[in-house]
């Protein structure tokens, strides 16, 4: 008999971080400031972030200790369980043998509340009495919300309006947790009220949420910003996720020969797979890592590998990342969570190093395998959790094709119990793929700023 399910205890949850920058054969290009167009010290980022963050943002040291209040935090639902999916493997008739690392046991649902934690700490640590984030369908604001009462700071949350007005319940989980939530545009900046001056009717996008959050926080003395993936020290703090599956496989006796997680801003691809890459890269192990995006804002597989603004209003510093130009509006797919126009400085240096893989795939064949996962599984994965599992499945039938028994970890990042309408769209067969339009992407990129 196999093992089902590996568990840790709380003693074996990850001592520190793992920084991929001192492993990597060319290190990120550093951020720009936005007006003068010269690298961004600390200096220009020391007005919506405390100091310890900016520090792990530029740090080169490979391993960052992880406070013993956060760590203490992370004991509520870390170490979070590998599960070998037997069931699937069955189904698919496949000799591979599939693990997933779930991240939706904490309490927020999703992997984000991993940096949260840290991230509200060390703000805490650092005097501010309030942060403000941006949401789009209330993953991140949900898991910041959580953290900022964890450490008695106040939340103030600008969420894209269309979610607001279509998706309550994640914006009632941030009002449990006393977070004051707004519908982005909102009155209440300068960016919000420019927006709704040309277009009363805006439906809002996280381009434009980022600003108002971003504008808040540079205004007020108290105030910091807070960013749920993209930045390196989101990247950094989801480590502790690759750090234990490793360890749980040891456990199992396996070492995977495929990582595979949803890529949106890349914090959960990062966080499972870097752990694996630092094998790749330090003793030449033979390990694929695949990024999974959605065809319809697909930032790796069709974007370009330039400088770009993290937000609408310009008002980010300027990242080397690959882009679809900070003013690609993508299609309402239903994993809002992927639908950002940016991707991690990190990931996209790997990425153009060839050191990573990416693959994209329209929705309907994402909620395909989800609705097959759950059916063997039992666990209803996110929308966005659902492309690694697209992911993984082909994988395993590519296995069975090669005859071959292959190791395959992916990351259920999150589960998705907030996510029904988008699965009764499916289930109906409403749900219909969105390409997004060549000639969007082709204008949005020659909109790139030029640096
Ligand atoms: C936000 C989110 C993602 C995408 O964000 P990344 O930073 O790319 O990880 C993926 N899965 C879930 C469940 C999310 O909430």
């Amino acid at each position: 008999m196999s093992e089902k399910k590996i568990l840790l205890s709380e003693r074996e949850i990850p001592t520190h971080w793992y920084n991929i920058v001192a492993d990597m054969p060319n290190p990120p290009k550093p951020p720009l400031n936005p007006a003068t167009g010269k690298p961004a010290g600390p200096e220009d980022l020391r007005a919506i972030f405390p100091m310890e963050l900016i520090r792990q943002e530029a740090s080169r040291e490979r391993w960052i200790e992880i406070p013993e209040e956060v760590r203490e935090l992370y004991k509520i639902w870390r170490p979070t369980p590998l599960v070998r999916a037997l069931n699937l493997e069955k189904e698919l008739d496949t000799p591979a043998h599939i693990y997933y690392k779930y991240e939706g046991v904490s309490p927020a649902g999703s992997h984000k509340l991993n940096t949260a934690i840290p991230q509200a700490y060390y703000n805490k640590k650092e005097g501010i009495r309030r942060l403000t984030t941006e949401t789009g369908a209330g993953q991140w604001g949900s898991s910041i919300s959580m953290a900022c009462r964890f450490f008695g700071l106040e939340c103030m949350v600008y969420m894209v309006k269309v979610s607001y007005n279509q998706k309550p319940y994640r914006r009632i989980l941030m009002n449990a947790f006393g977070a004051t939530v707004v519908a982005s545009p909102s009155e209440l900046t300068e960016a919000g009220r420019a927006v709704l001056a040309a277009d009363p009717d805006s439906n809002g996008s996280l381009g434009i949420a980022i600003s108002e959050a971003v504008e808040d926080a540079a205004k007020r003395d108290d105030t910091n910003y807070s960013l749920g993936s993209v930045l390196n020290h989101v990247c950094l703090h989801q480590t502790i996720i690759g750090q234990e599956a490793k360890l749980q496989l040891e456990k199992a006796g396996e070492y995977p020969d495929v990582v595979l997680a949803s890529c949106g801003g890349g914090s959960n691809f990062a966080g499972i797979a870097f752990p694996f890459l630092k094998d790749k890269l330090t003793e030449g192990r033979n390990v694929r890592l695949v990024a999974v995006e959605p065809s319809a804002c697909p930032t790796l597989t069709r974007g370009a590998f330039a400088y770009d603004y993290g937000d609408v209003a310009k008002m980010t510093p300027l990242l080397m990342m690959y882009t679809l130009g900070h003013e690609f509006m993508p299609p309402g797919i239903h994993a809002g969570g992927l639908r950002y126009h940016g991707d991690s400085p990190l990931v996209s240096q790997l990425y153009h190093d060839g050191l990573i893989e990416a693959v994209a795939y329209d929705q309907t064949r994402v909620f395909e395998a989800a609705v097959q996962f759950a059916r063997t599984e039992g666990f209803l994965p996110a929308p966005e959790s659902a492309h690694a599992v697209r992911g993984a499945i082909d994988e395993a039938l590519r296995a069975k094709e090669a005859g071959e028994k292959r190791v395959i970890l992916f990351n259920l990042s999150g589960h998705g119990h907030f996510d029904m309408s988008a699965y009764e769209s499916y289930l109906s067969g409403a749900l219909q793929d969105v390409p997004y339009s060549e000639e969007a992407l082709r204008e949005s990129l020659s909109r790139l700023p030029v640096v």
